[in-house]
């Protein structure tokens, strides 16, 4: 690794210099948007490993392309993991990321102009959900369901409506910020009544299902559980699209030929180095420590006045209504938080009356925090340091000591890799 590193140094100081840049970025601050982490320094090194000269089109056994010896095995191996940590029937570790995973289980399992139920975008959903402005959105006919703002809940009875009335051919439930677990029981119930498939998208929370410390739809009859590798999980950038055993050809053919050609191995063979590490007692353990921290931050939070939106969280994330409980929008705060060196993104909250650039909140997690090391003491400081942020936005002396004390409490807790 170091030579590369000599070698980039020498030939394109331009790059070298932005990527020294972002390692001192990432070691400096905290880290808390929730969809964010750090990947091991194993997955480091395959990411940046020959894997990435091979054109490996098809699947194991089946190439479009000779020379397949070791890529056919470490496919062969992630595929097996995932079916072991997620226990379930089918993997397909090929999506480039959660986006076309999510495409690809659409265009495999259904038609153009289907309905699909999924949850509102300003409630959770993600803008694979069929946001007008994606191009799932155009394709498939998405119809909404919303979660009750006061205590997070979703109307089951409502969602029961929506559903015989429109007759879904799919149910989709997961979410992008959402702070709740899912009651998959009460979604398959009403999938079943419809004949619907049922499909949840774990993007956010795989890590958390994996290391056994949040439901696994599958353990709920599910058919289909998409995630992202690179959020909770701590992987390479991708997308796994693990299913029952009948759905599993109509998946792998929608991923190749219908809408990739050649995965990326580097990143296959990353996504086979985190699942081992998922299956281990200590993923299981960190899975406990990140759902503690978040806990903990909320509740700090919330005792100092904060507005959670649901009250509380019962996952890695929660969204703060900076409006209500600071007057200041989410960008404004998204801002003055960057500027002591910790790191959210502003985030519309249910029904949000203000514009999407300017939402009235902000979502925050733990999991990349929580990789770092950082335990339940670590968080009641941290909440002091965003609550004195957030409530003086314009204190630029305060925001100047702020960031000094951060930067030398993060100087403890190592970003792995560097
Ligand atoms: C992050 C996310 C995705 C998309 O992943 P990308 O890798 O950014 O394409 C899809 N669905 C949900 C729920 C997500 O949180």
């Amino acid at each position: 690794m170091n030579s590369y590193r000599d070698l980039l140094q020498k030939s394109d100081s331009d790059i070298f210099a932005a990527l020294e840049g972002e390692e001192r970025r990432q070691q400096a601050g905290i880290e808390l948007i929730p969809s964010e982490n750090y990947t091991y320094p194993e997955v480091l090194c395959t990411l940046g490993s020959v894997f990435t000269n091979k054109y490996s089109e098809g699947y194991p056994g089946r190439r479009y392309y000779g020379g397949q010896k070791f890529t056919d095995t470490i496919e062969e191996i992630a595929r097996e993991r995932a079916k072991d940590v997620f226990r379930c029937e089918h993997a397909n570790v090929q999506p480039l990321s959660g986006s076309p995973m999510n495409q690809a289980v659409y265009l495999g399992l259904l038609e153009p102009g289907d309905t699909i139920l999924a949850m509102d975008l300003s409630h959770g959903g993600h803008l694979t959900h069929g946001a007008p402005v994606s191009f799932m959105g155009k394709l498939f006919n998405f119809i909404r369901y919303k979660t009750n703002p006061v205590d997070g809940s979703i109307d089951f009875d409502d969602l029961r409506k929506t559903a015989l009335e429109h007759k879904p051919k799919m149910i989709l439930c997961g979410y992008t910020s959402y702070p709740r677990d899912l009651d998959y029981t009460a979604f398959k119930k009403i999938a079943d009544e419809v004949g619907a498939i049922t499909m949840t998208d774990a993007s956010h929370y795989g890590g958390l299902v994996a290391g056994n410390v949040m439901r696994n739809p599958f353990d709920y009859g599910f058919d289909i559980v998409t995630t992202t590798s690179h959020k909770s999980l701590r992987g390479p950038r991708g997308g796994i699209i693990l299913c029952k055993k009948e759905y599993a050809a109509r998946i792998d053919k929608a991923v190749f030929p219908g809408l990739q050609g050649g995965p990326h191995m580097n990143t296959i063979a990353g996504i086979a180095i985190t699942l081992k590490k998922a299956a281990e007692q200590d993923f299981h353990k960190y899975g406990l420590q990140v759902l503690s921290n978040a806990k903990t931050l909320a509740t700090e939070l919330t005792k100092a006045g904060a507005h959670l939106v649901t009250g509380g969280t019962d996952n890695h994330m929660m969204v703060v209504d900076t409006e209500k409980s600071y007057g200041i929008d989410g960008k404004l705060a998204e801002e003055v938080l960057d500027s002591v060196s910790i790191t959210t993104n502003k985030q519309i909250i249910p029904d949000d009356p203000n514009p999407p650039l300017k939402p009235s909140g902000i979502r925050i997690g733990t999991p990349a925090a929580t990789t770092r090391g950082m335990q339940d003491a670590d968080m009641v400081k941290l909440a002091g340091w965003m609550i004195e942020t957030l409530k003086n936005p314009e204190d630029l002396n305060l925001a100047k000591q702020t960031k000094s004390e951060i930067e030398s409490f993060c100087s403890s807790f190592p970003v792995p890799g560097l």
